[in-house]
């Protein structure tokens, strides 16, 4: 197949799994258990097919474009297309489409779900790389935010606003990011150096997905 890059470009998305369905003869990816894209393989182990989710709209204008682009092999053709393998379709759309198609999947979990699949707080946080977790903090989500250097009894700033009060998934759904809460909501352990490049890491973690 000509998008030679494909798998390790979704293997590099966060939460994804592959596994070999092999009734079907399809490598599938998934996240959070749900498969959002395939590689249909002929009887000789070739790749014929990438199957993937769109939104119907987009989906039937990409179909009109492009004539490597079919409704969906073997899956439901509303929301679901196929592209030639070795069709004409360019690689930077296949990647913008892969990527709507994760990105549409994972959108159909409940926004505490999508935080734990994609292993990052509502900040950009990796609780599981933490030097804190799990001794002397539970997670961001364990806790409801109740973090150690949060004020007593309360959630920490940044998990109220962006979780409690907007209701998103995390802060790179914010036009505000990155805001004064942001700046001033710090572990006090880190000196200025470390909380200037914490917030760096977890802006770039957020943006990249
Ligand atoms: S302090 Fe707690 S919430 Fe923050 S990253 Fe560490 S484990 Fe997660
Ligand atoms: S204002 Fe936006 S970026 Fe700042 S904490 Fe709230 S949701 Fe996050």
């Amino acid at each position: 197949m000509r998008y030679s890059w494909m798998d390790d470009y979704l293997l590099a998305k966060r939460g994804v799994t592959k596994d070999f369905q092999p009734v079907w003869n399809w490598i599938r990816y998934h996240v959070g258990g749900k498969m959002f894209a395939a590689i249909c393989l002929d009887r000789n182990s070739e790749p014929y097919f990438i199957t993937l989710k769109l939104d119907p709209v987009e989906g039937e204008f990409l179909r009109a474009q492009y004539e490597d682009i079919l409704p969906g092999y073997y899956t439901d053709k509303l929301h679901w297309n196929s592209v030639r393998a070795n069709g004409a379709v360019p690689d930077a759309l296949l990647r913008q489409m892969l990527d709507k198609s994760y990105r549409l999947v994972l959108a159909g979990f409940s926004k505490k779900r999508q935080r734990e699949i994609l292993g990052l707080t509502c900040c950009g946080m990796e609780c599981a790389a933490c030097g804190a977790y799990p001794a002397k903090c539970p997670g961001c989500e364990a806790c409801a935010g109740k973090v150690f250097h949060a004020p007593p009894g309360k959630a920490c700033p940044i998990y109220e606003c962006a979780v409690r009060k907007r209701k998103l998934v995390h802060c790179a759904n914010c036009e505000q990011i990155p805001c004064s809460l942001w700046r001033e909501t710090r572990d006090p352990q880190l000196s200025p150096e470390e909380f200037a490049q914490s917030i760096r890491d977890r802006f770039r973690r957020l943006k990249e997905e």
